[in-house]
């Protein structure tokens, strides 16, 4: 048997890993700005997780949701404290598409409606619903094509006010990145988000932020979503929750009741999930790592606007898109080949992305620009 092969890849072996560093199985060290595609959030290997996770392996690694898992009770009440929604429910999964799948079905039980507005150079994952609601035809299968995912223009405000005009009673709900990852960091204005709230009370229908990738601290508040100073009725995350291990959830408005059975998963909230996904929150808070991925992130971007051969610089927090004016897949490939420095790519072919651990320090953020200075001088 062979590997059903999907993914280009680079021919690197990552064997071990320590904070924002990676090594190779060459003993080749490499500065990890890429996270493994915004997941590593604490840093790889970090002790306190390390701990966590092997106290609780020894324990019990996993038993289904039939029983009392007071883990799943204490990451619930750390969450709303960290993130600031303490009245807000938790339901636990496993990925992110798993998660926006849930949300979106949720709001669908709560309104019974079907109609879900999505925006142009979105991604939300590749199950049924969210990759319906994702802007990229080359990943909906035949089985996934649905009439009721109406595809808006991004911080279009007339757009969206001219469609609920039209339909609102029918809208079910409207999900929307803070900032859109994967469609190469583009920021969801507050204006916008602002509007959403707006439409989305006066009709009925439920505002979901997909706070996968921009959620988490990584933007320097909890949910990118939060700049605008409004509330979303559902974030749904995973990448950094559980700093590699496979955890997700959403985190759900009082409104939104539940019942027996109306949503469920055999692996989500496990123990061993619980313990990653509280060791994450526990050094987000701990070590202020929303305020670090703030202030680092600026740093960054302060030092490379106005740089010659940066067209702009996007983002918030530890979430970066640096816009060339010429193609940058020659870039990253000098980074990671000549200077040893991890970056993303993303649907824009001219936008790569910084996503590194949230404990990133200046003294890192200096080894990218400085390489990144010398080769594009
Ligand atoms: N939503 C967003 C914004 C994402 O960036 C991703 C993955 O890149 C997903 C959802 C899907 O997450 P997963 O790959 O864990 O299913």
């Amino acid at each position: 048997m062979h590997l059903f092969d999907v993914y280009p890849i680079y021919p690197i072996e990552i064997a071990k890993g320590l904070g924002s560093y990676v090594w190779d199985n060459q003993g080749t060290k490499y500065l990890d700005l890429y996270g493994g595609h915004a997941v590593i959030s604490i840093g790889h290997t970090h002790p306190h997780y390390v701990h966590r996770l092997t106290e609780q392996l020894n324990k019990i690694g996993f038993y289904s949701n039939s029983i009392k898992i007071p883990i799943q009770d204490r990451l619930a009440e750390k969450l709303g404290k960290v993130s600031g929604y303490d009245d807000y429910q938790l339901f636990l999964c496993n990925s992110g598409a798993e998660a926006n799948e849930n949300a979106l079905k949720l709001a669908s039980f709560y309104n019974g409606r079907k109609k879900v507005i999505a925006f142009k150079g979105g991604f939300h994952g590749r199950t049924s619903m969210a990759v319906a609601a994702t802007d990229n035809p080359s990943i909906v299968a035949p089985v996934n094509q649905t009439d009721n995912v109406i595809f808006l223009p991004f911080n279009d405000e007339n757009a969206l006010e001219e469609l609920f005009a039209k339909q609102g009673n029918e809208i079910s709900s409207v999900i929307i990145e803070g900032i859109q990852g994967v469609g190469g960091i583009n920021v969801a204005s507050d204006a916008f988000l602002k509007k959403i709230r707006l439409l989305c009370s006066q009709y009925g229908a439920v505002f979901i932020a997909d706070s996968v990738q921009c959620g988490y601290g990584r933007s320097g508040k909890f949910y990118a979503h939060d700049w605008s100073g409004v509330k979303a009725d559902i974030y749904s995350m995973a990448k950094g929750m559980g700093n590699g291990f496979p955890v997700a959830g959403i985190s759900i408005a009082p409104q939104l009741k539940p019942k027996y059975s109306l949503l469920g998963t055999t692996f989500g909230g496990n123990h061993l999930a619980c313990a990653a996904a509280l060791a994450v929150l526990e050094l987000i808070e701990q070590d202020n790592l929303m305020a670090n991925a703030a202030s680092t992130g600026n740093y960054v971007m302060n030092a490379l606007r106005g740089h010659p051969k940066v067209k702009e610089i996007r983002g918030k927090g530890l979430m970066i898109g640096i816009e060339l004016f010429e193609p940058c897949e020659e870039t990253r490939k000098k980074l990671i080949f000549d200077h040893h420095i991890f970056t993303g790519s993303s649907s824009n072919k001219y936008t790569f992305r910084l996503l590194p651990a949230l404990n990133l320090t200046v003294e890192d953020a200096d080894i990218f620009l400085e390489a990144f200075d010398k080769m594009t001088r």
